[in-house]
């Protein structure tokens, strides 16, 4: 069998079946001998890899397939400790492309702004309201959105995005389509999985 891609595939220590390797999470083994997960695909030394999937991840820890990969021992590997870890680097990397997306003129902040960007919904890929937005902006952003078809994640909170874009605190944002909003929505996506979201 030829294959088309060059990208390597590896399988998944839960459910055993082979992925396109940046289709997988892949973890690392501290010099300490404790695995991590390494979202940023930076880490030395041999990876081990899962689904986006809390199932995959349950099951690889289970079966201590963990010290199979790693061909030694590992410290007590915790399902929960691994999953709050990939979860909490999702949502930095998350927060990361909103700053860079703010930098480079990739995203608007402010409810106000983004009720502006609203005119010209083509060009917007996603809103990401706060999670403690007030109730009354809101409806007002969500109700424009739903009118003109643009989605709207819930997620982060005010405080989280505010410095991101200059600001104390910002309820609001307008991703625009590019390159940053497919990075994002790819994050996004994995987030959901692991989390059970979808
Ligand atoms: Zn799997």
């Amino acid at each position: 069998m030829t294959r088309t891609s060059g990208t390597p595939q590896r399988s998944c220590l839960g459910c055993r079946k082979t992925f396109d390797q940046n289709d997988l999470i892949r973890y690392a083994l501290t010099p300490q001998g404790m695995v991590v997960p390494d979202v940023r695909r930076r880490l030395p030394g041999r990876g081990a890899y899962t689904c986006w999937s809390p199932l995959c991840l349950a099951h690889a820890v289970q079966r201590r397939q963990f010290d199979r990969a790693f061909r030694q021992p590992c410290q007590a590997v915790q399902d929960d400790r691994l999953l709050a870890d990939i979860l909490k680097a999702l949502r930095a990397r998350m927060l990361g492309l909103i700053g860079m997306g703010r930098k480079s003129s990739q995203l608007v902040a402010g409810s106000n702004a983004v009720l502006d960007a609203l005119g010209r919904p083509r060009q917007i890929d996603l809103l990401v309201l706060a999670s403690d937005i007030s109730a009354g902006i809101a409806e007002k952003v969500s109700r424009k959105a739903a009118r003109v078809e643009v989605k709207c994640l819930g997620m982060f909170s005010k405080i989280e995005l505010g410095p991101l874009t200059g600001r104390a605190e910002t309820s609001a944002l307008a991703i625009y389509q590019g390159k940053l909003a497919e990075a994002f929505a790819a994050d996004l996506q994995n987030y959901r999985k692991l989390s059970g979201e979808s």
